[in-house]
């Protein structure tokens, strides 16, 4: 016997988009159920964002106590290098996905929300049959919130296996590849790359556009450009990857370049991260008669899909894929069905990169203003005239940051930054720009001493012609 449950809403999915969305409805009050096929927190908390930011972390940690080893640095000297243990690592890393994954059980739970495991498979727009852990669940609801997700895309010609990884695989590794080939340039390839090279693997990138991190722009990636260089990782640009080939000599990685030539790029691993596509398969979408977008479930500002009541929010909606989009759609959603009037509209949504250095970009660059016709000024303020910066031996890798404003009303368009800790930052970018803020804001709102967000003011007061430390 089926167990039958009739719900105001019904939330497809335990990801930051799904979770918080029933948190909110359960808040506002709405019967809610969320019915997620693996873990609560999905890609982000269990395979993606946490997990990744962790491993960065690690990474990080050892780099830095390699500098103490010997001659030592800072006054710090340590009689021989520290040992890495990835396996180690990686079961820290695991503690913290738990605790994460325990807390938005927690607050489900708070909020009233009944939560079934098991995959929703739909028979129709609002009717779902679900076979849970404790039997089988019939699902019927006024509201569907999809919020599926994403998963990895890949490469036909190189399918993943032991020897190759999507980025799920590479945050559950136990020993440091001496050779990782990584496919993709992209943040996630670039993110967990870096970390494996920091990790002590000798690290190359095959990537087939003509630049890493096609969302910044040149400026911004030089320090970027500088960190793989001093570490001699090779980028090779404009390069497709072909095939593994396995020899008596060892494994490689099969590459063809824009002229047609093709290398072997000698490896013991490899990593491919060449984009995620959304979640639309396997689960009855197609009974459910929503209008697409190409990949994606097609959705209004108000992330309604075709179907009447039937949402759609996060990865599976499109670009930006990331998790406070999906969050914040959540949040949204849930308003509206309780009765709200909200759209999505923000001014900006942030994107970060957690590389060697960090990046952040909020709003429009000086180029992406000038293609509107827009007339700006530019202000720019380096890391290394920062006594906070300095203090942390984050000063010296090139960092900057820059803010781009109408030249008629200072209205501020765009924030960028890249430097260590940046990430750090790009919450005061974001809010500066959803505020409408002006240079004179920023340069006028008093900043604490000594920390690295004095680089905002200065930047603002360097757009106005008079930064006082520049
Ligand atoms: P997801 O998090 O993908 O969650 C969807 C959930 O739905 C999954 O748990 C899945 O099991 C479940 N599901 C799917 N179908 C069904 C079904 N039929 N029945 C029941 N359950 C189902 N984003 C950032 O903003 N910052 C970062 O630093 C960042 N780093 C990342 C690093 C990596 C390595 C990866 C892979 C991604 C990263 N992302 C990052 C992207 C981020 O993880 C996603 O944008 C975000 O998780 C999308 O949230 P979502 O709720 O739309 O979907």
């Amino acid at each position: 016997m089926s167990e039958r449950i009739e719900t105001n809403v019904l939330v497809v999915g335990g990801g930051p988009g799904g979770y918080v969305a029933a948190i909110r409805c359960g808040q506002l009050g709405l019967k809610t159920t969320l019915v997620e096929a693996d873990r609560l927190g999905g890609t982000c908390l269990i395979r993606g964002c946490i997990p990744s930011k962790a491993m960065i972390h690690v990474a990080g940690k050892f780099e830095a106590m390699l500098q103490h080893v010997g001659a030592g640095k800072l006054g710090i000297r340590l009689d021989s290098a520290p040992l890495f243990d990835l396996g180690g690592a990686v079961d820290w890393k695991e503690t913290v996905v738990d605790k994460l994954n325990g807390g938005v059980a927690a607050l489900l739970k708070k909020a009233k929300v009944r939560v079934v495991q098991g995959q929703a498979v739909f028979t129709d727009a609002k009717n779902c049959s679900v076979q849970s852990s404790e039997g089988p669940v019939q699902i019927s609801a006024e509201h569907v919130i999809l919020a599926t997700g994403s998963v990895v895309a890949g490469i036909p010609s190189i399918p993943y296996g032991e020897h190759v990884w999507s980025s799920t695989e590479a945050l559950l590794q136990r020993e440091v590849p001496q050779r990782l080939a990584v496919i993709g340039a992209g943040y996630i390839g670039m993110e967990l790359g870096m970390a494996y090279a920091r990790m002590g693997s000798q690290v190359v990138f095959v990537e087939a556009l003509d630049r890493i991190l096609t969302l910044f722009d040149r400026p911004l990636l030089k320090p970027v450009e500088n960190w793989l260089k001093q570490r001699k990782i090779d980028v090779h640009l404009q390069t497709k990857a072909l095939s593994v080939v396995e020899s008596d000599t060892g494994r490689a990685l099969e590459v063809e370049a824009a002229s047609g030539e093709r290398t072997l790029l000698a490896c013991d691993k490899v990593l491919v991260a060449v984009g995620r596509r959304p979640a639309t398969q396997g689960w009855g979408l197609e009974q459910m008669a929503v209008t697409m977008n190409g990949a994606f479930v097609k959705v209004d500002d108000q992330c309604r899909t075709s179907m009447r009541n039937v949402w759609a929010i996060g990865d599976l909606v499109g670009e930006p894929m990331l998790a406070h989009k999906a969050s914040a759609q959540g949040e949204m959603v849930a308003e509206i069905i309780a009765g709200k009037r909200r759209s999505f509209n923000p001014v900006a949504i942030a994107a970060v990169c957690f590389t060697e250095p960090e990046l952040v970009g909020v709003g429009l660059s000086p180029d992406e203003a000038k293609a509107k016709g827009i007339d700006i000024v530019v202000g720019q303020f380096p890391f290394a005239a920062n006594g906070r910066s300095l203090a942390m031996q984050a000063g010296h890798d090139g960092g900057f940051v820059r803010v781009t404003a109408r030249a008629d009303n200072h209205l501020v368009l765009g924030i960028h930054a890249v430097g260590a800790h940046v990430s750090e930052l790009s919450g005061e970018f974001a809010l500066a720009l959803e505020m409408g803020a002006l240079l004179e804001d920023l340069s006028g709102t008093i900043h604490v001493h000594p920390t690295m967000t004095e680089t905002l003011p200065e930047a603002a007061l360097a757009a106005l012609g008079h930064a006082i430390h520049g």
